[in-house]
């Protein structure tokens, strides 16, 4: 607990897209940091670029949050004392915010059209000056704006002052200064009755009594009018982190064309949730030992706001692979059983699949793998000879290598994979071939391929009958 103070951070997405993998970063840091201080999680949704909304955005949050396990108390579907937690459902509270300011003289009434404005824009750059606007509207007597703006479409810009410097203590960054000479004079409500995200922003964290804003960098460069927009409304401005950017490996900001990006795809590859939420909170975070491996719960206990990285965090996907294969190991054989149940093939005997994971577990970073590593137990193996010959060795002299094997199989009294294995070093020794000469073709003849789980164990969950009648079809293939 931060003192006497009851912790609420909040997530904004604005929803124009599926779930990206970097705005579920910013969202975990949150997370962590509201359950560390036993605080709040609200889901507000940024919806004011009506232009830009994306049905598929919402959805994407909901089901993708809940899937990785990162819960929130307040939002759109769960309710809660400040709402409403979408934008577009706010309107009126912004149009009476944007009046008290004009009232108070802090913001006036803008009636400058588009040419207008767009023919400001093309005599500055013609003079090389900053293009910005020109104040017009400002001197335009208050009592008339009023009346002026009953009738005439108009926007609602913000009074900035002509010089000074405003600062934050960021978290993360530490302090960051800007010159007000550089600001514009801002739209606070647009002449659609929206409002910006500059005044929506402001207003929402204020009213929601947000105690801390941690966001992605990107947003460090608004700040200055929002520390102008809670100054002309009397307000504090809360402590803010602004976390590094998740960068792909060429040190731009994760986009798809570095490969996934949303959250479903890296589900419909078999990524595990905690794999992910383990690996994302180490992009931006380290937490000072050699430590690697944090479950949601250790993350809590671990992750510290102080310890969040200026630097951008690149996107390795190997490495979040390798989360996997940890993961997997880590997870119980039944869990990973009931993940693998949505990945696999419903007509794959799930108790075959049970009895196949202690096998496989080593061999995967994914669950889809699994579908290639068990799907010989499953799906008839037809290898053709060039694949079945031993090294070094004649298809005639594997196919009778082969016949041995069959043959010490085929007399084993029990068949477990320590007899299976026995036999099989017996008939290498016999033959005086070395033990992986002689596992090769047997393993593609019980297979179909070279690469898989390990063979002793694959031998057993096939079965003695199943694996001599694939051993004598790989005979009969090398003798033809
Ligand atoms: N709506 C912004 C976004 O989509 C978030 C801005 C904020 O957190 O202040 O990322």
């Amino acid at each position: 607990m931060l003192g006497a103070v009851t912790v609420r951070v909040r997530f904004a997405p604005s929803p124009t897209g599926e779930l990206h993998i970097g705005s579920v970063r910013t969202i975990l840091y949150n997370y962590l940091f509201a359950k560390q201080n036993g605080g709040a999680l609200v889901l507000r949704i940024e919806d004011t670029d009506q232009a830009r909304l994306d049905p598929r955005a919402l959805p994407s949050i909901y089901d993708g949050l809940h899937w990785l396990g990162i819960g929130w108390d307040e939002g759109p579907r769960e309710g809660g004392p400040y709402g409403p937690y979408v934008q577009s459902e706010r309107l009126p509270l912004y149009r009476e915010h944007a009046q008290r300011l004009v009232d108070q003289g802090d913001a006036y009434f803008c009636f400058c059209s588009k040419e207008r404005l767009d023919q400001l824009r093309a005599q500055q750059q013609a003079r090389k000056e900053l293009t910005r606007y020109d104040r017009f509207c400002r001197r335009i007597e208050p009592a008339l704006a009023a009346e002026r703006a009953a009738r005439d479409p108009h926007v609602v810009r913000l009074k900035v002052p002509d010089a000074g410097v405003v600062a934050i203590d960021d978290l993360v960054h530490g302090k960051v200064e800007w010159q007000l000479a550089t600001i514009e004079d801002q739209v606070l409500l647009k002449s659609d009755g929206f409002p910006t995200y500059h005044l929506a922003v402001v207003v929402d964290d204020h009213l929601m009594e947000v105690t801390h804003i941690i966001r992605g960098e990107e947003w460090l460069a608004s700040v200055p009018k929002h520390i102008l927009v809670y100054r002309a409304f009397g307000w504090d401005v809360p402590p803010m982190a602004h976390v590094p950017l998740v960068l792909g490996p060429d040190g731009k900001k994760l986009s798809k064309r570095h490969g996934a990006t949303r959250v479903t795809e890296f589900r419909e590859q078999g990524h595990l949730p905690e794999a992910l939420v383990n690996y994302l909170a180490l992009v931006g975070w380290a937490p000072g030992t050699e430590d690697e491996v944090f479950s949601l719960d250790d993350l809590i206990a671990r992750w510290r706001i102080e310890q969040v990285q200026k630097a951008g965090g690149k996107w390795d996907v190997e490495r979040l692979r390798w989360f996997g294969g940890v993961w997997m190991r880590r997870l119980s054989e039944d869990e990973l059983a009931r993940r693998l149940d949505g990945v696999l093939p419903p007509e794959w005997d799930r108790s075959v699949v049970r009895a196949a994971i202690p096998v496989i577990r080593e061999r995967m970073e994914v669950l889809t793998q699994a579908r290639d590593l068990i799907a010989f137990l499953f799906t008839d193996v037809a290898p053709e000879a060039p694949l079945l010959v031993a090294k070094k060795r004649t298809a005639e002299e594997t196919r009778a290598a082969l016949a041995r094997a069959t043959s010490a199989l085929g007399a084993l009294p029990a068949f477990g994979h320590a007899q299976v294995e026995d036999a099989l070093k017996a008939v290498a020794m016999d033959l005086g071939w070395k033990q992986g000469d002689l596992n090769m073709p047997v393993r593609v003849a019980v297979t179909g391929t070279k690469v898989g789980p390990p063979l002793y164990e694959s031998i057993e969950l096939l079965g003695r009958e199943r694996a001599l009648a694939r051993l004598e079809r790989a005979e009969t293939v090398l003798a033809g």
